[in-house]
């Protein structure tokens, strides 16, 4: 069925499938309906340049303005409700829309802090949006003491920016070492020592407590009863899909609304795409929070919405800068039972390769380009090298390479 599609979430997914909708049909009436008022925009550099540099909205925009010709924009207006009965949204402002189909790119929002433990007080943030960053941006102050709560990627890129702006930070990692969720103890041995290095105060198996203060956070009270001075707090606690819109309209949803591997939910009219997403992967379900995940589902949703069969079998990646360190990853490495350190070519560049037997699950590439893009065409080609082989810096990984074509 060809009508009006409607897309919700004026992101990174809904993008890719303005896009593939548009190369498949360019007559095909699309609605982007989005809550925040900003064409859709790059998240990255939220956590990394824009707190270091000024904010510009023009650098940060996926499409410039012109591209959205032909697109029905509906910018600064959230959907409220989905009436799947008569095929119509119910807009914040009272308004309705109907849709023939309906793409939800929703994305995914910062978990917050609880209200009993501090959350509420001013000089506590989360970053996820570009207001966010403009605030945080503006807390940004030579000698401010920063607490970041959680040690994964976010917290560890917000600890970097601060650094280079002249603050000093303290960051919780309630786990037992950071990036736990997310990478080996070897990348994340690297990271430690990396921001230890530059000053950065590394707590790990240490929780927050409680923040308080007058209005503003004054202090943290940590897990191991240990109080601290602080002038601003950042917590980086992980993300939450936005569902609760799809589970109003009774559709599956279990930690993100709940796909196939063509991103349909059990509506034929409603698909899903991007963080907000749980979709079937290597026999689980997963719901990942990336770029490159957001761009792919976005295309795969446009394609099946117009008849397509298109499956979703990706091999992820993912990137984090900090400081001057550039980090490629690619693949999931969570049931890995060995892993195998490369040296790179440049002094501070390596890669970390996780296997599980001898299969070969990912790869975490450090200031080292090539081992990463050599990485992901060995796993898009579903080719294991040995792990001696990977081993061993003499023997260039360009020969582990199936011929190609
Ligand atoms: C600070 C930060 C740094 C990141 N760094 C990296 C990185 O280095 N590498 C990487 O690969 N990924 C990174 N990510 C993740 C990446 O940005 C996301 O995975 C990607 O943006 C997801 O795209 P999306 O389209 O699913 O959601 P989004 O781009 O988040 O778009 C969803 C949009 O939907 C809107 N919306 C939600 N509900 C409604 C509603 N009811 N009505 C209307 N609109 C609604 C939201 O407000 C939002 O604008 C980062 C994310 C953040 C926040």
């Amino acid at each position: 069925m060809d009508g009006r599609v409607v897309i919700i979430g004026a992101g990174q997914a809904a993008v890719s499938c303005i896009a593939a909708l548009r190369s498949a049909d360019a007559t095909r009436p699309i609605v982007l309906v989005g809550d925040e008022e900003h064409l859709p925009y790059r998240r990255p550099p939220l956590s990394k340049s824009c707190l270091a540099e000024e904010i510009s909205i023009e650098n940060l925009l996926i499409r410039p303005a012109s591209w959205y010709d032909g697109v029905d924009l509906r910018l600064g207006a959230g959907v409220e409700e989905i009436s799947r009965r008569e095929g119509r949204l119910v807009l914040r402002n009272g308004e309705q829309l109907a849709y023939d189909q309906l793409v939800l790119c929703l994305g995914s929002r910062a978990r917050p802090l609880g209200r009993e433990a501090g959350g509420d007080l001013a000089g506590v943030h989360t970053l996820r949006s570009l207001t966010d960053a403009a605030r945080l941006q503006a807390e940004f102050r030579p000698g401010r003491r920063l607490l970041v709560v959680g040690g994964g990627y976010l917290g560890l890129e917000v600890a970097a920016a601060a650094r280079s702006r002249g603050l000093s930070v303290l960051l919780l990692e309630a786990g037992a070492r950071i990036l736990g969720r997310v990478a080996s103890a070897t990348t994340a041995e690297h990271f430690r020592t990396m921001h230890a290095a530059r000053g950065v105060e590394i707590r790990e198996a240490t929780g927050l407590d409680a923040l308080s203060g007058a209005e503003r956070v004054q202090r943290a009270i940590l897990s191991d009863g240990s109080e601290h001075e602080v002038d601003l707090v950042v917590i980086g606690i992980g993300g939450l899909a936005n569902a609760e819109l799809a589970a109003h309209a009774s559709l599956e949803t279990a930690n993100g609304i709940v796909v196939d591997a063509g991103c349909r939910t059990a509506d034929p009219n409603i698909l899903a795409a991007g963080d907000c997403a749980s979709f079937p992967l290597g026999g689980r379900t997963v719901r990942l929070e990336s770029v490159q995940n957001a761009s792919d589902q976005g295309e795969i949703a446009a394609s099946n919405l117009s008849g397509g069969q298109r499956a979703y079998a990706p091999v992820p990646w993912f990137w984090s800068d900090q400081y001057d360190t550039k980090l490629q990853i690619v693949g999931i490495g969570h049931d890995h039972d060995s892993i195998v350190v490369r040296p790179g070519q440049r002094g501070d560049a390596k890669s970390i390769w996780y296997f599980r037997g001898e299969e070969l699950l990912a790869v975490d590439a450090i200031n080292d380009p090539s081992s990463y893009m050599i990485g992901r065409r060995l796993l898009a080609a579903g080719v294991s090298p040995a792990r001696r082989d990977v081993a061993n810096a003499d023997l260039p990984l360009s020969a582990m390479l199936p011929p190609r074509g």
